[in-house]
């Protein structure tokens, strides 16, 4: 794997951020949601659990936060009440708080949660026919700076910990409802209102490897969330040297942010392929399905008008994902205010898909969803952070390349 080539010393790419520590200082109470089980295992020993009881304890608890959504020790009725109320006093079952929800007409929900340090991140929750879709964040902001990404004007960035990832799925099911109820149903029954996750929304989630994996190895536990691998998408601008890993240690599905044919104008829209350039990406993906056992990446093209959209682009595109197994997902622009772009003309994003689905690639257009409420992708921004880069500085940074 040409790991290093086309590196740019200069190119403004850290994946340099804070994590909040899980434990918090002498006092404190350690929480017990995103802790993998062997985490989980452990806080519990260090709590007094005898080590002979500590893997049936660890089984017992789990599934009541994670199979049935429990939020209080006092619930956990198959524990002594001398157990719970040690365990109350040690630990907390926390999960990010919703500060508001907004409900599209095309019945996406956008929530607003807020997470430790007064930080906000969003979730969307976008309802389907055959599935329902949560599109969760790995990090406050994000250090990437795509141009045409309101996400990426963000400053402040921070790395959501394995709780604040989980936890968004939990909030979620939450608001949908869709814990089983205790002792009646076991929650298998009837098809999923939260069936699919895409970590798409705010950061890049290779930036912040250990904790979107344990997140996401909470939500494929079978005692547990229980989706499948394959209904988990991770979505990276191209972080090369963790896709390997992210075959190996997720397994899920991958999507990359592609948007564009050349070097010249990927290093414009998508500044980390200075890093890792569109050879060295192509390399490291073609080795994904084999390492994952998975089927197909998902590139991800955003549809910018005369910036990356001609035919030439289109062919080019089909060329060089010659041999990958491909699905070529083209989002129409979704602006922005102060955006430097506008999103490609319709009769333009037909003709580009034609191209590729004679290729024999399936090109399917992503209808934008709630777009009322600015919940499509690459819209999300916190609240909180108002602090934008100006329209100028944006353009500059464009130029400059
Ligand atoms: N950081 C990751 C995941 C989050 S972005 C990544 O970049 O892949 C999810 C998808 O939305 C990416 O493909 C991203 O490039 C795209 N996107 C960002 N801003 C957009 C916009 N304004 N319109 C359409 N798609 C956008
Ligand atoms: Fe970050 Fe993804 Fe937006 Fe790029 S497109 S700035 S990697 S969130």
């Amino acid at each position: 794997m040409a790991e290093q080539s086309g590196q740019n010393a200069q190119a403004p790419i850290t994946q340099d951020v804070m994590t909040i520590p899980r434990k918090l200082p002498e006092g404190g109470k350690i929480n017990l949601i995103g802790l993998t089980r062997d985490g989980l295992r452990a806080a519990l020993i260090e709590a007094g659990t005898p080590e002979k009881q500590a893997k049936m304890r660890t089984g017992q608890i789990w599934q009541w936060l994670y199979h049935w959504g429990v939020r209080d020790f006092a619930s956990m009725t198959n524990l002594s009440k001398d157990y719970r109320a040690q365990l109350a006093e040690r630990f907390e079952i926390a999960i990010p708080e919703v500060v508001s929800k907004q409900v599209s007409a095309d019945g996406t929900r956008k929530y607003l949660v807020r997470i430790a340090g007064g930080h906000e991140v969003e979730v969307v929750y976008i309802p389907e026919t055959d599935r329902g879709t949560l599109c969760i964040s790995s990090q406050v902001g994000c250090t990437l700076t795509c141009s045409f990404c309101h996400t990426g004007t963000q400053k402040l960035v921070r790395n959501l910990t394995a709780a604040e990832i989980i936890g968004q799925v939990m909030m979620a099911r939450d608001d949908l409802d869709e814990w089983p109820e205790p002792g009646v149903g076991t929650g298998d029954a009837g098809p999923r209102l939260l069936s699919n996750i895409v970590l798409m929304g705010m950061g890049e989630p290779l930036y912040n490897f250990e904790n979107v994996r344990d997140a996401m190895k909470i939500a494929m536990d079978g005692e547990g969330i229980a989706l499948s691998r394959r209904r988990i998408t991770l979505s990276t601008s191209g972080v090369v040297p963790e896709i390997a890993k992210t075959a190996e240690e997720i397994g899920c599905l991958l999507a990359v942010s592609f948007h564009a044919t050349t070097d010249e104008v990927r290093d414009r829209l998508v500044p980390i392929n200075k890093r890792w350039n569109i050879e060295a990406l192509l390399d490291a993906l073609r080795e994904y399905p084999k390492v994952s056992n998975s089927e197909r990446i998902t590139f991800e093209y955003v549809m910018l008008k005369d910036v990356n959209d001609s035919d030439e682009d289109a062919r080019r595109l089909v060329r060089l994902i010659s041999g990958i197994p491909a699905k070529i997902n083209l989002i129409p622009f979704n602006e922005w205010p102060g955006a430097p772009y506008q999103r490609s003309d319709w009769a333009r994003i037909e003709s580009f898909a034609d191209i590729i689905y004679k290729a024999g690639y399936a090109s399917p257009i992503r209808t934008p969803r709630g777009e009322d409420i600015m919940a499509a992708c690459g819209q999300l921004k916190s609240a909180t952070e108002r602090a934008r880069k100006s329209r100028k500085q944006i353009e500059a940074e464009v130029q400059q390349g």
